[in-house]
C-alpha cells in the first residue's frame, strides 16, 4: 500500500488492494479533489475580495480564514469543506464594544442565510457590512498589530486583548500584557489581572495566564 501526501482540507482515504495500480489511486484522488471544487470556490472568493490576515498563505487544505472587517476588527471563520455553503463557525475578533453590535447583527439576521449563496454574500449578508477589499482599503488602515511588539501574530496568537477606551481602541497579544502588567507591578485577583493601557493609561485587564 502507499503512502501518499496531499493538500487536501482531509485525509486521503483512499481504497487499495492487490490488483490496484496508479491509475487506479489517480482515480480516486481525482474524484476527492472534485468533492472540494465548492469548498475552494467559496475560499477562493473570499482570498480575492477580502483582506485575509490568517492564514497569510492559504494552502488547498487550510479551512479557516481571518478576515479583516474594519480597524482591528475581525472575523475568524472555520469553514465545514464538506458543506461550505452552510454558517461556518465564527469568531470576532476586536474591542467588545465594535464587536458586540456585530455579534448581535449575526444573531438576529441568522435567518436571512441563504444556501444558494456564496459564503462571502452570506457573511456579508448577515453581518450586514461589505468586507474592506484590498482594491479600496490599505492593510495599514485595518492594521492589527499588538501594542507591546509591533507583531500580528505570536506563536499562533492573535492580538485580541483590546483598549476599551474608543479613541485607542489599541489590540494587545494576552501574553504581551499579561507580561507588561506583571512588570509594572499591577493589581492582581484571583485570575485577573488589572492596570492600565501601556497607551493611553485608560484602565485595562487580562486574565492571569496559567501553565
Ligand atoms: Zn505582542
Ligand atoms: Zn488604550
Amino acid at each position: 500500500m502507499p503512502t501518499c501526501s496531499v493538500d487536501l482540507p482531509e485525509e486521503f482515504d483512499f481504497h487499495w488492494s492487490r490488483q490496484s495500480g496508479l491509475k487506479h489511486l489517480y482515480k480516486q484522488f481525482e474524484a476527492a479533489v472534485g468533492s472540494y471544487q465548492q469548498f475552494w470556490n467559496m475560499l477562493r472568493e473570499i482570498d480575492d475580495n477580502c483582506w485575509v490576515l490568517e492564514p497569510e498563505h492559504p494552502t488547498f487544505s487550510s479551512t479557516h480564514r481571518r478576515i479583516a472587517l474594519g480597524p482591528n476588527i475581525s472575523i475568524h471563520a472555520m469553514v465545514n469543506c464538506r458543506q461550505p455553503n452552510m454558517l461556518p463557525e465564527c469568531r470576532l475578533l476586536g474591542a467588545e464594544s465594535a464587536v458586540a453590535d456585530l455579534r448581535e447583527k449575526l444573531n438576529v439576521n441568522l435567518h436571512r442565510w441563504d444556501v444558494d449563496r456564496s459564503l462571502l454574500k452570506n457573511l456579508e449578508e448577515v453581518l450586514d457590512i461589505d468586507f474592506p477589499s484590498p482594491t479600496s482599503t490599505s492593510k495599514e488602515e485595518l492594521s492589527v498589530s499588538c501594542g507591546i511588539c509591533y507583531c500580528t501574530l505570536l506563536v499562533e496568537e492573535v492580538p485580541d486583548v483590546v483598549c476599551e477606551e474608543k479613541r485607542c481602541g489599541q489590540p494587545f497579544h494576552r501574553t504581551c500584557l499579561y507580561e507588561w502588567l506583571r512588570s509594572v507591578s499591577s493589581r492582581q485577583s484571583f485570575n485577573t489581572m488589572f492596570g492600565e493601557c501601556p497607551l493611553c493609561s485608560h484602565p485595562i485587564r487580562v486574565k492571569v495566564l496559567t501553565g
